[in-house]
């Protein structure tokens, strides 16, 4: 019995999962007369693959890992849940996270009745490993870790987070759903190495898949055993799958470059402005900046046509604006409005 076990919510460990009937039999041919499907084809009339075999033989090969290591579910928010769901207790366990952070750690946390401890990053976002440490207690399951961090943008440095791993005992999630963007390098051998750290990513940012709803968990076997286990059966459709499939075949890096490009234009553009007070130093495809009057400057962009995201009313952001890094015509139509703006 590993350590993780002893992690587990005592209900999850006893689970008998549900069988479906593709898991009872999955061969290729046959009159399937077993899952109460029609059976006039129209491509979607079978349900889709539980284990999302192909898609895993896909995905896994880019990530340098074995497909007993990839967890997919219904968006990054769906890994979330899960770990909640296995690893914390209602009303007894807790989780600690880092604030500013990216809002779901916290709705689902709630959802699931687990308590949350905030630890709120230094004003330039930098990380303090002790506070975070600290703020655990025999209670705290899971750490929620976000690097490249939303919405600040910056990475932490890999060994200051394999630190964290190191001196804690429950479960360390480090999402990385901006990786691609970023040269701090990612987690994902050591996700697969280590008994406690489950790393995030998604379809959904430099993938360009948003709309199909796809994320991913890499971690032990033993953890991705658990979260295909507590998933449901059916978490990613078919027609998901099969796009996802096809739009995985071209290459992306150009278009990262590019994105990469821009952000450091956009962002050497930003800091000239006599209204930017800071520009926040970025490793994903947005931009932090503190301005004079965010509520004001967000309204003047909306009513120009172009809509960013106004962050002034979250705890560490007080007067930042978050701005996507978009296609160029579009980063040259910001900059244009900002212009106006300026005089
Ligand atoms: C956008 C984003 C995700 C992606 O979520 P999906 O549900 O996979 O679309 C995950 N984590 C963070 C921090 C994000 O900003």
């Amino acid at each position: 019995m590993s350590s993780i076990t002893s992690l587990v919510r005592p209900n999850i460990a006893a689970l008998a999962p549900y069988s479906t009937a593709r898991d009872e039999y999955d061969g290729p041919l046959g009159i399937f007369l077993d899952a109460n499907e029609s059976p006039y084809n129209n491509g979607y009339n079978r349900y889709p693959d539980p284990h999302q075999a192909a898609l895993k033989a896909k995905i896994a090969p880019l990530k340098g890992i074995g497909p007993e290591n990839l967890f997919l579910g219904n968006g990054s928010d769906e890994a979330i849940d899960l770990v909640f769901r296995i690893f914390c207790t209602p009303g007894k366990d807790n989780a600690v996270i880092m604030a500013p952070s990216y809002g779901m750690y916290g709705v689902a946390a709630a959802m699931n009745d687990i308590a949350v401890k905030s630890v709120r990053l230094e004003e330039d976002f930098s990380l303090d490993a002790e506070a975070l440490l600290g703020a655990c207690d025999a209670f705290t399951k899971v750490i929620f870790l976000c690097s490249p961090n939303n919405p600040s943008g910056n990475a932490f440095p890999k060994e200051q987070l394999l630190d964290i791993c190191n001196r804690f005992a429950g479960i360390v999630v480090v999402d990385e759903a901006y990786i691609d963007f970023s040269d701090k390098g990612t987690l994902v051998q050591e996700a697969v190495e280590r008994e406690n750290l489950i790393v995030l990513q998604t379809l959904s940012k430099a993938r360009a898949m948003a709309g199909l709803r796809i994320g991913m968990a890499i971690s032990s076997k033993e953890i991705i055993g658990l979260m295909s286990m507590v998933k449901y059966p059916y978490n990613l459709s078919r027609a998901a799958m099969e796009k996802a499939f096809d739009i995985l075949e071209k290459p992306i890096a150009k278009e990262v470059e590019t994105i990469i490009g821009e952000r450091k234009r956009l962002s050497a553009a930003l800091a000239g402005y006599p209204f930017v007070l800071k520009v926040f130093p970025s490793d994903a495809n947005f931009i932090l900046a503190r301005v004079t009057d965010a509520d004001g400057l967000y309204d003047y962009l909306l009513k120009e046509g172009i809509i960013v995201r106004n962050r002034t009313r979250v705890a560490g952001c007080e007067g930042c604006l978050r701005f996507t890094v978009g296609l160029p015509a579009e980063n040259d139509a910001l900059l244009n409005a900002l212009n106006l703006y300026a005089q």
